[in-house]
């Protein structure tokens, strides 16, 4: 019964969350009401409803796409498979999708998917079936194309189901030069890209690197500049969860809490992340581990343990008016999209705490996604041009060097300087410059007006500007 009633709350209020947050930053900037509300609103709503065999019987899937600003072409967001998504939830989705790209420089409007099911229940058969007919039903009202909406991997989906959708998408388009950019998110092996599974959460890292390293922001929520040392909860050990914990502890933070489903684990010495993760791949739960000083059954416990950044890298709605004041973090920094509520957020701020927001933190597999869409229709590996070409130039740089200095490098400093760089080189490069040079961004604009108040607030700002900008160069027509 409880559970209903929170899955109620969570229907209705997703969507209208986004747009308080929306509405609030809209008072910092000066455009037309009108021009708001187009960019607020979600532009198409597909809802539909198709039939699987399961065993002998028939079963009837919900599902549905939002397209939610067209300002850009295509539009892009992920697909959420889970029994709890509902219309609000993918509206909401999408529409923070529209603010991620624009706030990260991706040039795409903002989309998202949802298919009504717990994945846990069906055959990998029977996955690959409803996975398939959700693209039929996409590609029978023009909801999905290189040039049109781009789908991607989101909570429950992976790069497995990314493939079907791909194969399926150019068995129904024969001879479209450019179908596998019709979806991201694909395995290496059929044109996906290499750094795009660890994108979002190598993302969160350095955001979360970035919001430390700056000693005045620091000093005001009484904390010392820099991540090393720096004491970690993550609730979540799926993608984004994992690969943040992953990345922050080789960034130097102390990974000293992981919340799960079925429980938290705490160590205030660190937790190993790769060690719990084989620990729950074989036994089916955090709880256990060995090395957890400390276990929660309730998992929400785990989120209130002593730390200095919380990662919520679940799902939205995690962290709300009734446990925020328990929270002992002072930064948060969202891998999951929504997990705090905006009333929550404001009390976090007033007890002196920050935010890294949702639509900029989990920004990384947007933007590693708009690569491996670029590589799909330029149908060539990032790298493969100039690789050799750049280590040919570098040799005979080497060579000269040394010849005029007459010191002699090393093997190791001759390979290192040497080597031209490989498409993950350059995917990761490209993702560190986008998040460094975004949170700089928002942070230029929290900075510039006292009373935006929030970094949620500064993203918004910034993203409304350019998505207004779009929208008057295009005009009206027809
Ligand atoms: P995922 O399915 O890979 O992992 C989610 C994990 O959260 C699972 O391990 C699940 O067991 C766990 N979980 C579920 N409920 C929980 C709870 N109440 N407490 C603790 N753990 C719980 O999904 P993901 O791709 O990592 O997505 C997670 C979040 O990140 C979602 O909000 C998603 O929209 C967002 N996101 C994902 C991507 C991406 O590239 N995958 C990009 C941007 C944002």
């Amino acid at each position: 019964m409880a559970t209903n009633i929170l899955i109620a709350d969570q229907e209705t209020h997703f969507f209208s969350d986004v747009c308080k947050n929306f509405d609030h930053a809209a008072q910092f900037t000066k455009h037309d009401a009108g021009l708001l509300d187009q960019i607020k609103s979600c532009n198409s709503v597909y809802r539909f409803r198709f039939p699987i065999r399961k065993g002998n019987s028939f079963e009837v899937i919900d599902a549905w796409r939002v397209e939610h600003s067209h300002h850009q072409s295509p539009t892009k967001g992920g697909i959420r498979y889970s029994e709890m998504v509902n219309e609000d939830e993918v509206m909401a989705l999408a529409a923070l999708m529209t603010y991620k790209c624009a706030i990260v420089n991706v040039p795409f409007g903002g989309a998202k998917g949802g298919i009504k099911i717990n994945p846990k229940n069906y055959t990998v058969s029977e996955l690959e079936n409803i996975t398939r007919r959700y693209t039929v039903e996409l590609i029978k009202k023009n909801f999905i194309g290189p040039s049109i909406d781009v789908p991607a991997p989101d909570y429950g989906s992976g790069e497995r189901e990314m493939s079907w959708i791909a194969d399926t998408y150019a068995t129904m388009n024969p001879g479209q030069l450019d179908a596998m950019g019709a979806v991201t998110g694909k395995p290496i092996a059929l044109h996906g890209i290499a750094g795009r599974r660890e994108a979002t959460g190598r993302g969160v890292a350095i955001a979360t690197r970035e919001c430390v390293s700056v000693g005045e922001d620091m000093q005001k929520i009484g904390l010392l500049p820099g991540l090393s040392g720096k004491r970690v909860i993550v609730q979540g050990l799926g993608n984004v969860g994992y690969y943040s914990a992953k990345f922050l502890s080789e960034m130097g933070a102390i990974i000293v809490g992981l919340c799960e489903f079925e429980g938290a684990i705490y160590n205030e010495n660190g937790l190993d992340i790769e060690a719990v993760f084989q620990h729950r791949k074989a036994t089916g739960s955090i709880l256990g581990y060995a090395a957890a000083i400390q276990e929660f059954t309730n998992t929400m416990e785990g989120l209130e343990q002593p730390c200095d950044i919380l990662v919520p890298a679940a799902l939205e709605n995690q962290i709300t008016e009734a446990n925020i004041r328990n929270i002992q973090a002072k930064i948060i920094v969202e891998g999951a999209n929504g997990p705090t509520s905006p009333e929550a957020e404001a009390i976090f701020y007033a007890n002196g705490g920050m935010i890294v927001p949702d639509m900029f933190a989990n920004a990384g597999g947007v933007t590693v996604s708009y690569f491996e869409w670029l590589k799909n229709l330029s149908h060539v590996a990032f790298g493969r041009m100039n690789r050799r070409f750049e280590e040919n130039s570098n040799l005979n740089l080497v060579n000269m060097v040394e010849g005029i200095t007459g010191v002699a490098l090393t093997p190791i400093q001759r390979s290192t300087i040497i080597k031209g760089a490989s498409e993950l080189e350059l995917v990761n490069s490209g993702l560190e410059d986008t998040m460094i040079r975004s949170y700089h961004e928002i942070r230029e604009i929290y900075k510039s007006n006292p009373e935006i108040g929030t970094l949620r607030n500064a993203a918004m700002v910034g993203a409304i500007n350019k998505i207004a900008v779009s929208y008057q160069n295009l005009g009206i027509w027809p």
